[in-house]
């Protein structure tokens, strides 16, 4: 049986999870809240490495401030696709402005940025903002 490790969006407990008991709504074995709630999830400093480390699902990361235009429009596409894309992808956010150590260590210069990561390394990342359809179409061509 393929077993996938899923980080929890609460606790940041690492769940083992069959995968074909992805799709069922899965629950986190340590504070029983739901593993996937069709929003994007808002990191921290202390949750990003976990999540970016320890999922065996891809995690998407909008690098994102909230004096941003551009970062304002392009939430609510962000969270169509985060709906649409779970529990296969992990969407989730990182306000830069707030953790400027996590975004000068990934170098971004500019937002929006969209990074894809793999097991904690960068698989792509695009910068300027997409509509849904645009982040799907961009999102299933990296992973
Ligand atoms: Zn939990």
């Amino acid at each position: 049986m393929n077993t996938m490790h899923i980080v929890c969006p609460h606790c940041q407990a690492v769940n083992r999870i069959p995968s074909e008991r992805l799709a069922q709504q899965p629950r986190c074995g340590k504070c029983k809240e739901a593993l996937f709630n069709g929003h994007p999830l808002d990191l921290t400093g202390s949750s990003f490495q976990q999540h970016i480390s320890r999922n065996d699902i891809p995690v998407v990361i909008d690098f994102w401030a909230a004096w941003c235009g551009p970062c304002k429009m392009m939430a609510p596409a962000y969270a169509q696709a985060a709906a649409k894309l779970e529990p296969h992808i992990r969407l989730a956010k990182l306000n830069t402005e707030q953790e400027q150590s996590i975004a000068a260590q990934f170098n971004i210069r500019s937002i929006p940025t969209l990074v894809i990561f793999k097991g904690s390394r960068e698989v792509a990342r695009q910068s300027g903002a997409m509509s849904a359809a645009d982040i799907m179409r961009w999102i299933s061509s990296h992973i």
